[in-house]
This record gives C-alpha cells, structure tokens and sequence, in this order.
C-alpha cells in the first residue's frame, strides 16, 4: 500500500490538544478532495483518519494502562500506520522477517518487538537474531531446537491453547497454543536447552465475542506460572494477552475482565509485566476505502454494479476474516441534505468486484439508490485483515491502492 500525505491540520502528540475523530462531513469532503485531485483517475483508495488511532491508543492506555500494546502488524502494515502507533509509543507484534524489517525502517527499536510466531522460518530466527529481536513465543520442542541452535539468547513466552475460543470469529487454537499435558515437558525442554522461558502468552481467537475467555486463559497461565516454579525454573515475569479485541463494549467489558483475571491470580506477582497483541483493536475503525462504480447491468427491478476492488483484494476479509462489509454510495456519506439520498427510492442491488470469478461478489440483496458509473461507493471500518490479505488477481494490485491521511482538527 503506499501513502500518500495529504492534510494534516495537526500534529500528532501535540500536548494538550486531543484530536477528534473526523466527522462524517469532514471525511466526505476530504474524500471529495482527493477525487477532485485524482482528475481521471478513479483507481480505489483508503483514507486513514490519525485521529482515530489517537483516540483509540488513549482509550487502550485509559481502560488498560497497566498492559502495554504491542501492535500485531498482520493485521495491517500500512507504513504510515505503523508510523502513527510508533510515534504514539506502542510497540509491534511481528510474524516474519518482513513484518520485523518494516517496523524497524520506522526507527523502532528490536525491545520494542515481540517476535510473536510460535513456527518460525530458520534464516527468520536468524534475521531477528541479528537486529537483536529478543523474545518470541514457541509451542513445540522443534521450535525449541530451532532458537537453541540460531538464537539461544532469545527470550521464550510458551503459547498456551485458550481454554475457550472466546467465540471468535476467526479462532486460533486448532492451529496454536500448547495442550494443558503438554506444558510440563515444554518448559522442561527449554530448560534442558538452556533457554530462557520468561513467561507465558495466548491468543483467544480474532474477534473473540465473549471476555470471559480472557479470565479462562488468565488463570491457565497462572498455572504454567507455577509449574516453572515447581521445576525449580527461574521466576516467570511476562504474560502476554493476546489479541481479539475489537472497539466498542466489547472492548470496555474484555477490559474489565482482564483487570479483575490479572488482580485474581497474578496480584503477588509485583514483577509481571503484562502485554498485549491488539490488531483488529487499532487498525479496524480509521480505514475508510472509498470504491468506484466501473460498470452496471439492469435486470427487472435489480441492480448489479462492478466496483474496482473486490473479493481478490481488500473485500477478502468477507472469506478469510468472515467480516460483513457495508457500503454507501459517496454522495450518501455526508450529514448534507442530497437529492440521491433523501427519499430516494432504493432497489435491491449487488455488487461485483473487478475480476472475472464470480466468487467475487462482495454485497447482495443490498439496499442502494439508482448509481451509475463512474459513481463512488464508500466502505468504512475496513482496516483490519483486508488489503493486508488482498491479492493481484487478474492484474488487480491490491498492494497498489493508496491511503491518504487525515487528521482533524482539535479546535
Ligand atoms: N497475535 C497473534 C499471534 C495473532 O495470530 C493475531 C491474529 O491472528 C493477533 C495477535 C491479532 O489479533 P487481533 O486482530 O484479533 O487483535
């Protein structure tokens, strides 16, 4: 994805000025501008609102102040962004060479890295262990062998499988985590292996929808805590939450939750340091991808659209992220009275991405007034797990479409 800056009406971090989120006339005129700009151009293109990730790193550090972010950059490593979580002071989640590559081109420090893939690549070990990225996850004695062998000095959180997938929409534990039975031989191994287990780290499913999933892992590794205390282990000092969260109630009651999980079994523990991986948490709400209308067919009282993104690039997140996506024609968008809108009468409609498969379709039955080419169709909250995943597909580039920035202004 590339970027493009183009308003900043304030400066991130400015004290005392907390920014606001943009409104929703403020983001349709922005996105007017760039169309206007654009000229001939009608390729698609995101819009990044930097006030929202403010505003979303404040509400973590408010609800979680004492869990310290480490931003899962799978879920979207648009570089301006991972700039702006930087700046603001969190730290990153990385999966790969890449991931660890990207973040550390913005000036991010390798303490400031949780390599957080319990199977790693060998030249991937040995690439963290040359920019000195000293802590990573494993769940399983060939891991084990691998950092023995390329990074023995490496720090080991042992992945547990949640107790309960929290509901989620994407659960990880048929892939991750170790069995309860496979604890003690784990931490023994390390042992053996002369490695460093400082503490313990799960995951409770992408999109997790109940919290009580946090207390249930929380308490697990308590457990695992004091197993490596009985094999006579040095203390364990980090636990590491996961991800899973997602903004709004969720998010508030998955932060009670955890603070009460945390007061219940890791109180004595004044040494522990908490951290989190929130992906969906900081990358969902600020991305906005604005579509436009390629082609139309009429068929009785139905309307079918082509728009120039779809299924192979950021609507994947439909079948990967089992996500339900929502559009509203551009000149719907805004507060603004408009005569499209207003009243107008609505036909069921579907809409097609650009390629060629007819899986790609990425609305049907959907309510919209009569729009025609050439039109714009705008999808908000499309920040997490779409272009990230998004394909080139019949020479549709996904990593091709630009974000621009907005940021708005606190006065
Ligand atoms: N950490 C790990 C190891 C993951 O696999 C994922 C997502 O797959 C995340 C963090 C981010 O999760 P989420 O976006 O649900 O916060």
């Amino acid at each position: 994805m590339g970027s493009n800056l183009q308003v900043v009406l304030g400066a991130p971090g400015v004290k005392g000025k907390m920014p606001a989120s943009l409104s929703k006339d403020g983001l349709t005129d922005f996105i007017l501008s760039i169309i206007s700009k654009k000229q001939e151009g009608k390729e698609p293109f995101y819009v990044l609102d930097l006030g929202m990730v403010v505003s979303l790193m404040e509400k973590w550090s408010h609800s979680l102040p004492n869990v310290r972010p480490f931003y899962a950059v799978k879920c979207n490593p648009e570089p301006a962004f991972l700039g702006a979580l930087a700046a603001l002071g969190a730290s990153f989640d990385c999966a790969s060479q890449a991931e660890i590559e990207a973040v550390m081109a913005l000036g991010v420090s390798a303490d400031r890295i949780v390599y957080a893939n319990p199977c790693k690549a060998e030249p991937h070990i040995k690439y963290a262990a040359r920019m000195g990225v000293k802590l990573t996850t494993f769940d399983s004695r060939d891991e084990i062998e691998k950092i023995q062998k390329w990074h023995p000095k490496c720090a080991l959180l042992l992945r547990l499988k949640a107790p309960d997938d929290g509901g989620a929409r994407c659960p990880l534990g048929p892939k991750y985590g170790a069995l309860p039975e496979e604890v003690m031989p784990l931490l023994q191994a390390a042992h053996a292996a002369r490695l460093t287990v400082s503490g313990v780290s799960f995951h409770v499913g992408s999109g997790a929808t109940h919290s009580r999933a946090y207390h249930g892992a929380i308490a697990a590794a308590k457990a695992v805590f004091d197993t490596a205390s009985r094999l006579g282990m040095p203390s364990m000092h980090m636990l590491n939450i996961g991800g899973g969260f997602t903004v709004g109630p969720q998010f508030n009651e998955a932060a009670v939750t955890i603070k009460a999980a945390l007061e219940t079994y890791f109180s004595n523990q004044p040494n522990l340091t908490v951290i989190a991986e929130p992906g969906r948490f900081f990358a969902e709400t600020g991305f906005t991808l604005a579509t436009n209308i390629i082609g139309k067919r009429v068929r009785g009282n139905l309307r079918e659209y082509w728009i120039n993104d779809g299924i192979y690039g950021s609507m994947n997140c439909i079948l990967y992220d089992h996500a339900t996506v929502t559009a509203t024609p551009l000149a719907c968008t805004s507060n603004r009275a408009n005569p499209t809108c207003r009243g107008a009468r609505t036909y069921p409609s579907t809409v097609f991405g650009p390629t060629c498969d007819a899986l790609d379709t990425v609305l049907t039955g959907h309510q919209l007034p009569e729009l025609e080419v050439n039109d714009w169709l705008v999808f908000p909250n499309m920040g997490a797990y779409t272009a990230s995943a998004g394909s080139n597909f019949n020479g549709f580039n996904t990593s091709a479409i630009s974000t621009y920035l907005a940021y708005s202004n606190p006065c």
